[in-house]
């Protein structure tokens, strides 16, 4: 894999300014203390960025151990299934264990070890993130401990299981609802309390600038990987590109590539899939975006679902990748800014289109990815019968056997 595929340090499309704001969103909303340990981490992942032997590194582990570049697949069935006249999947979900997660939690873990830490820290839900990055840091021999909410230990004691196995410590937290939220604001203040030999990988485009831009910076590699792959194939054309948003990861790393090398004019539409769970007009639901309005958690300040007083609801999906409160605030930006389009699946449509894909291409997807899926008759609607499309499989749907068995999907 060519290193140019890697974002270089004078990106200028959309950057965040030197406060981390784009647009309004971003920033770093933390306690004084932990300043000085972004502002490490920035100059790091710059210098980490400029050094050519951090990049052919990191290329050379995303190409021989998480298996890039991810294949462009042309999913023939499944677009005159849903009348497009062509699907391109990315296929992050051939990764390395299973996700475009990996991505990021191999490039964050590298820079821990270029910044001498020894020990990593993450937060996580379903155990995605946790699963990534117990697994670079077992490759790259670094000590890790996972912060999870009681729940979703509960929940997802495969992932547990496997993070243990990959030698990483699982910390559980009760606090709240013990879910992902929980797990985020633990990790949070543990790492304000051990930011000398700890390094806090995030696992999505959030948290307190300069995370949304690193995360962005290892993500974007699904969407240089896609334009290029299209000019190989000689697809000079394309009409949609999409992606599920939970924090907003594997959705700007598709998106931002196309952001910033197509001018405004000759760009897809590009549309992100947010969580409706029960349905928008619920309570149960992860849809930031449409239903959300701006505030501060987790250090930064973007859409959020929230009470009168500020406060955090519990955000709802099927998919426990997409059930976050909050969104990562580039999305926020592209949002009001009108360059992607964000809409809202349900539950029950991601269901349907997570058979349909199955049963179609024999590819079984993640449930994230299913809310992208559920996307493509819309956009036949909308767009023709003759729209070509390009949607980002995020990940693959082991994980979620469970889950589609006992929502009765036989
Ligand atoms: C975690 C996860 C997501 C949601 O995270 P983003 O940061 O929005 O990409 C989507 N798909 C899969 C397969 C995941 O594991």
């Amino acid at each position: 894999m060519s290193d140019a595929l890697l974002p270089s340090a004078d990106d200028a499309y959309s950057s965040p300014d030197a406060q981390g704001f784009y647009g309004p969103y971003g920033g770093t909303f933390v306690p004084e203390t932990v300043m000085p340990a972004l502002a490490e981490l920035s100059e790091a992942y710059e210098s980490a960025m400029q050094d050519a032997a951090f990049r052919e590194r990191l290329s050379y582990l995303l190409a021989e151990y998480v298996g890039r570049p991810s294949p462009l697949y042309k999913a023939e069935r499944l677009a005159e299934a849903v009348g497009l006249g062509a699907v391109y999947l990315t296929r992050e979900d051939l990764n390395h264990t299973g996700a475009h997660k990996i991505n990021n939690s191999l490039g964050q873990c590298m820079l821990a070890q270029r910044m001498g830490k020894r020990r990593v820290i993450a937060e996580t839900g379903a155990g995605q993130h946790g699963v990534a990055t117990a697994t670079a840091a077992a490759l790259l021999g670094l000590e890790c401990a996972v912060f999870m909410g009681v729940e979703d230990i509960r929940r997802q004691s495969l992932n547990v299981y496997k993070m243990k196995l990959l030698g990483a410590e699982v910390v559980p937290v009760d606090e709240g609802g013990g879910t992902l939220a929980d797990a985020t604001t633990a990790a949070l203040r543990h790492w304000v309390e051990r930011v000398e030999d700890t390094f806090y990988v995030i696992g999505s485009t959030v948290g307190p600038h300069p995370y949304p831009a690193i995360v962005r910076g290892f993500q974007c590699v699904i969407g240089e990987e896609t334009l290029v792959q299209l000019e190989v194939k000689n697809i000079d054309h394309v009409d949609a590109v999409i992606a599920c948003v939970g924090g907003g990861s594997n959705a700007i790393g598709m998106f931002y590539p196309f952001l910033r090398h197509l001018p405004a004019g000759s760009r897809p539409l590009l549309i992100g899939a947010e969580a409706a769970g029960l349905g928008v007009e619920t309570d149960k639901h992860g849809a930031a975006l449409t239903k959300g309005t701006p505030g501060v958690m987790h250090g930064f300040y973007s859409y959020l679902l929230q009470d009168d007083a500020g406060n955090p609801l519990e955000a709802y999906s099927i998919s426990a990748g997409l059930d976050y409160p909050g969104v990562g605030p580039e999305h926020g930006s592209l949002k009001d800014s009108g360059l992607v389009r964000y809409e809202a699946v349900t539950d029950a449509d991601a269901l349907e289109a997570f058979v349909l894909l199955t049963r179609t291409e024999g590819i079984i997807p993640a449930i994230e990815s299913s809310h992208a899926l559920a996307l493509l008759p819309r956009l036949a609607a909308e767009l023709g019968p003759d729209a070509v499309l390009v949607l980002n499989v995020s990940g693959r749907g082991d994980k979620d056997m469970d889950i589609v068995r006992e929502a009765g999907v036989e």
